[in-house]
């Protein structure tokens, strides 16, 4: 493949690109999120990857899993099953996430797959998609090694677009957002204090958030990415950070963004 040509989004093209609520709008109106995300070695994933969702751009978030009254306690404002305008599926989710992702897929709306549920995409999938691995997940996808893809994100990110028919999102120090047709978007916000557990869930529940929310695959991979590492370096300062200070600052960066 040719290198493609590489964009980076601006404060200006995030602001103009973020979902706003209409001033006659209501929950339902600004879009449901259904996470399916969380297991029962790992109900911390489905916490996270809630928050990120739960950072107030969409009008309603749902969970479904293993770990719903944990989601309740800590999320009073998560509702369970009904019908949702996009699904977060993988994160965290254990030996249940080929089960996860089969449902998702069911409802025929745009789907974040992340983590676990990464190893049972095996060809494109049948609705609108983002997939969020980390380099080591896209090699266990892909059958190239992971020191490859770091050698070479970009391609590796591209060439998995056109695999899978979708929306890549490669996370690591460079993280980057290939859809077949489209320029790669580059991230460039974020810091390597990212590097920390958790991280990558928050970033699945924002990511779908905005898709339930009415932005294109491309466009809610980037978009999402670009929050997420704004928020990190907003809540570290510079400093360190554990991934719930990167959802509890998603909303200090949306203010961030220049006005319209
Ligand atoms: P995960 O591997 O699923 O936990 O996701 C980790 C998150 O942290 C992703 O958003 C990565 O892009 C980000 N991240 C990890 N390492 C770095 C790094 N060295 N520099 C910047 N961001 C990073
Ligand atoms: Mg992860």
């Amino acid at each position: 493949l040719p290198e493609p040509a590489v964009e980076a989004l601006r404060p200006e093209d995030v602001a103009a690109l973020l979902p706003r609520p209409a001033p006659d709008a209501h929950k339902y109106t600004r879009g449901v999120v259904g996470i399916r995300a969380g297991s029962d070695q790992y109900p911390g994933a489905a916490l996270l990857s809630v928050a990120g969702a739960n950072s107030g751009l969409v009008g309603m978030v749902r969970y479904v899993g293993a770990a719903a009254d944990r989601v309740r306690e800590v999320h009073p404002e998560v509702v369970g099953a009904g019908r949702v305008q996009a699904w977060l599926v993988g994160s965290g989710g254990g030996e249940h996430a080929g089960e996860e992702l089969r449902a998702a897929l069911e409802d025929g709306v745009p789907v974040v797959v992340d983590a676990d549920a990464l190893a049972h995409v095996t060809g494109p999938l049948p609705a609108p998609a983002v997939l969020t691995p980390h380099a080591g997940e896209l090699a266990a996808m892909t059958g190239a090694t992971r020191a490859e893809i770091e050698a070479a994100p970009l391609r590796h990110a591209q060439q998995a677009a056109a695999t899978y028919g979708c929306t890549v999102l490669l996370k690591g120090r460079h993280t980057l957002v290939a859809t077949a047709g489209r320029p790669v978007r580059a991230t460039t916000t974020g810091t390597a204090w990212l590097a920390t557990a958790g991280a990558g869930d928050v970033l699945g529940g924002l990511v779908a958030a905005l898709l339930a929310a009415g932005l294109d695959p491309h466009d809610a991979a980037s978009v999402g990415s670009w929050l997420h590492g704004a928020a990190a370096t907003l809540a570290g300062g510079g400093g360190p950070i554990v991934a719930s200070d990167v959802a509890h600052a998603i909303p200090d960066a949306v203010r961030g963004l220049p006005t319209r």
